[in-house]
Order: structure tokens, then C-alpha cells, then sequence
């Protein structure tokens, strides 16, 4: 059987129950019918407004953003929850940080609360490099459903590629 790569590390007995509704043809529906909403972030400059109202809801003393865009060259695979990288600039002699933030472009067509879930995890990382304790703490503080949509979007993950290949 294949492995089910983008939920390594997940119980077996989880992973079971998304064989059987992979099997049974119903984790596409399911996953339909649970995230309805589509989002209206269709490029770079509204993704940009998208990511900085919720830093500023949630992080506005952390260091300013820098470029926000969709990156059709990040593959899922390797990176899944989308990358971060810190630049950082001399200005005036002062080292001043900002943030770029990329999202895989196949987030542009995925539903709402999966854009939002991927641009909470890319803000956390702004204050947590690591996938540590404290960075969950800061992606729940955002997004109290945080570890359930993470979850939901690897299942939306395997099932696109399935649907990919026919
Ligand atoms: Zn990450």
C-alpha cells in the first residue's frame, strides 16, 4: 500500500479511517462539504493585505513584512505548510529585519480556512523558527482550530493528488 506522505507521523489507527474513505471514494466529498467557503485572495498584492490584517491583529510589535506572494515554484511536497525566510537588510547602518512570506500557489483555489491556516503558520514562524511547542501555542492563539485544519488540509493535500492522477 502506498504511504500516506503528506500524514507521516500520524496514529495508525487514524490513518486507517482515511484509507477506508480514500477506498470508499468519500474523502473528497467529505472534505467538499466541510469547507464551503472559497477565498477572494487571488494575487500577490491581496494576498499582501490578506497577511498583514492578521499580523496586525495578532503580532503588530513584530517585525514589518516584507514581500507576500504566491510562489507556484514551491512544490507541496517538500514544503507542504509553505516556507519562511528571514532577510535581512542594512539600513542606515541598523540591521533591520523583515519578513517575506511565500504561499504555494495551490492555496490560491483551496479553501478559506486552509489560506488562512497556512498564513497563520508562516506568521508564527516570524516569532518561532521551530516547529516547537511555542510555535503551536502561537498558531492556536490565532487560530484556536489550528491542529484540526492542519490535519484537514494533509487530507486535502492527498486528496488532490489523487484526483491529479485520475
Ligand atoms: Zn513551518
Amino acid at each position: 500500500m502506498e504511504p500516506l506522505k503528506y500524514l507521516t507521523g500520524y496514529p495508525p489507527p487514524l490513518l486507517e479511517q482515511v484509507r477506508q474513505l480514500i477506498d470508499q471514494g468519500r474523502l473528497g466529498t467529505m472534505l467538499a462539504e466541510k469547507y464551503r467557503d472559497a477565498h477572494a485572495v487571488r494575487n500577490d498584492g491581496q494576498l499582501y493585505d490578506y497577511v498583514q490584517a492578521l499580523k496586525e491583529q495578532h503580532l503588530r510589535r513584530s517585525v514589518p513584512l516584507g514581500k507576500v506572494l504566491y510562489d507556484g515554484k514551491l512544490q507541496v511536497m517538500k514544503h507542504a505548510l509553505g516556507t519562511h525566510t528571514a532577510i535581512s537588510r542594512v539600513h542606515g547602518g541598523k540591521l533591520k529585519a523583515s519578513r517575506e512570506i511565500r504561499i504555494a500557489t495551490v492555496f490560491r483555489d483551496a479553501p478559506a480556512d486552509f489560506l488562512r491556516m497556512i498564513v497563520v503558520h508562516e506568521l508564527a514562524h516570524i516569532k518561532e523558527a521551530e516547529h516547537n511547542k511555542a510555535f503551536y501555542q502561537l498558531c492556536r492563539h490565532m487560530e484556536p482550530d489550528y491542529h484540526q485544519l492542519e490535519f484537514d488540509l494533509r487530507l486535502y493535500l492527498t486528496q488532490r493528488e489523487l484526483d491529479e492522477r485520475g
